[in-house]
């Protein structure tokens, strides 16, 4: 089993490290560096990969700095993040072996937040690092894809196993329960997570990873077929259309005014 540590940064950023039992550490999305420099010599890791899901700077500002401490490593992630940061362009369906961890990643394209957004998925380890394109009971803006683009992606993660782990880039979760229950206001299950994540956060504990089931049951964005949920969101946007994709992106839309 890898251990996945939480390590925060900037506001609500977290980088996930992902551990092997002899050291090794996968870095994903160090968006800053000295909070990861410290977890790395505290912990006496070996870094030995960053992935980078999409190229916005709280996901990529801390690469070059920790280059230089930590020299050659790879850099997986999409061709289209600046400064050849990225030094191992990935794609759709490519996989990727990294030494000291058993079993493959592999890559999937998410787009939707941003159209270069890739996910990486360890299918035996039953893990997913989504990047900003699913967050706990919620998901990304759409600052560069389509309603469709992003409703696909969703989809796509909706299909994995039930029980794979997902590992969001933000601390968004109490904000995103807080729109949900304006969809949903008698969803018992969010209405019980609610509580759960106050305790969390009081004790300053990270509400992720969640699960593709939980979030089936909690995640609005995830519910768009649900009959209540689209009469709840042609309601509160006063549209009449119906089909999937065009809640997704009324939902979108009440979210990004909430
Ligand atoms: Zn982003």
């Amino acid at each position: 089993m890898f251990n996945v540590v939480a390590v925060p940064i900037l506001n609500d950023n977290y980088v996930w490290i992902i551990e092997s039992s002899t050291g090794q550490a996968v870095l994903v999305d160090p968006g800053s560096h000295k909070e990861v420099l410290a977890h790395i010599a505290k912990e006496k890791l070996k870094p030995t990969a960053i992935f980078v899901t999409h190229h916005h700077n709280d996901h990529v500002g801390g690469i070059k700095s920790f280059a230089r401490k930590h020299g050659n490593i790879p850099i997986y992630g999409p061709k289209t993040v600046g400064n050849g940061i990225v030094t191992h362009p990935v794609h759709q369906g490519d996989k990727i072996n990294v030494r000291g961890f058993a079993g493959e990643f592999t890559v999937d394209h998410i787009p939707g937040h941003t159209l270069d957004h890739l996910s990486f998925h360890h299918p035996i380890q039953q893990l997913l690092f989504c990047g900003d394109t699913l967050f706990n009971v919620g998901c990304g803006r759409l600052f560069e894809g389509t309603p469709e683009q992003m409703h696909d992606s969703l989809t796509r993660i909706k299909t994995l196993p039930p029980e794979t782990k997902l590992f969001c880039t933000h601390e968004y979760t109490l904000d995103n329960i807080a729109f949900a229950k304006t969809i949903e206001p008698d969803n018992q299950d969010l209405l019980d997570y609610e509580k759960e994540v106050i305790r969390q956060r009081e004790n300053d504990e990270p509400s992720l990873p969640t699960t593709v089931d939980h979030q089936l049951r909690i995640n609005p964005f995830l519910r768009c077929h649900l009959p209540h949920v689209k009469k709840k969101v042609q309601e509160l946007s006063n549209t009449t259309h119906e089909d999937d994709v065009s809640i997704f992106e009324q939902m979108r839309r009440l979210k990004d005014y909430h």
